[in-house]
């Protein structure tokens, strides 16, 4: 089976399609129906422009990796968590930019597992991306997408595009404010290999890396705000 077919996480018939762009970020940028009228430009092939015509076009999905289980109502818990953190986000934007994001303010005592479906949920477009690009996903993320460790080999940080759009050339492809950065494969002296990225919603970037060899255990119920800096990664939580 070839990995277009069998789901990576529990090796059933791959039947489902993730999202590169999350449905609930289209929608809060165009709108739910059909894009009639603006024509949203997605992607340019040589003369030929790409249109967005929906929240559900092909055109925005990566293609079956996962079976309609797994990337349904099993990650149901993970989608939730990411639009109630991006809601916050986008509900206090002055708040947030001045003082960090309060996961106390969005979770309150149920915070802990909600830092982890979070996390799991940008794992889960992390692994996408990187099986987009014929590569393969390490049983360190199998596991912890999976609800079988808490320990993590994904870290994400945050930053305020105004000023990593001046210091980074990494734009790969852009749908107006939905950006999804170039994917970088290097190496770090003490943990070894990893692979990074990011994913931005208007001003809010999120930058990660995805080590192979290397997992971090998280002291969630430690971790209160998280920053947003303007000119260097900060480290989300317990993930640094
Ligand atoms: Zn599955």
């Amino acid at each position: 089976m070839t990995k277009e077919n069998k789901c990576f996480l529990c090796g059933k018939a791959a039947n489902s399609r993730e999202h590169r762009y999350k449905k609930s970020d289209l929608i809060r940028s165009y709108g739910k129906e059909r894009y009639k009228n603006e024509r949203i430009i997605i992607a340019r092939e040589g003369e030929r422009d790409i249109y967005l015509n929906g929240p559900n076009a092909d055109v925005v999905k990566y293609d079956k990796y996962l079976c309609n289980e797994c990337n349904n109502s099993r990650s149901q818990k993970m989608d939730i968590a990411y639009d109630e953190f991006v809601n916050y986000v986008f509900t206090n934007e002055n708040d947030v930019k001045k003082y960090g994001i309060s996961l106390d303010k969005i979770w309150g005592d149920g915070k802990k597992i909600k830092i982890i479906n979070l996390l799991q949920y940008y794992a889960k477009h992390i692994c996408c991306r990187l099986l987009s690009a014929d590569l393969t996903i390490t049983d360190s993320a199998i596991q912890f997408l999976t609800d079988k460790t808490q320990s993590c080999p994904f870290i994400i940080s945050f930053w305020d595009s105004i000023e990593y759009y001046k210091y980074s050339k990494l734009i790969n492809e852009e749908i107006n404010n939905l950006c999804l950065g170039r994917m970088l494969h290097m190496r770090n002296k003490v943990y070894g290999e990893y692979y990074a990225g990011d994913y931005g919603v208007r001003w809010f970037v999120m930058s990660w890396k995805y080590y192979l060899n290397h997992s971090i255990n998280m002291d969630m119920e430690n971790i209160k705000i998280i920053k947003i800096e303007k000119r260097s990664f900060t480290h989300f939580g317990a993930l640094f």
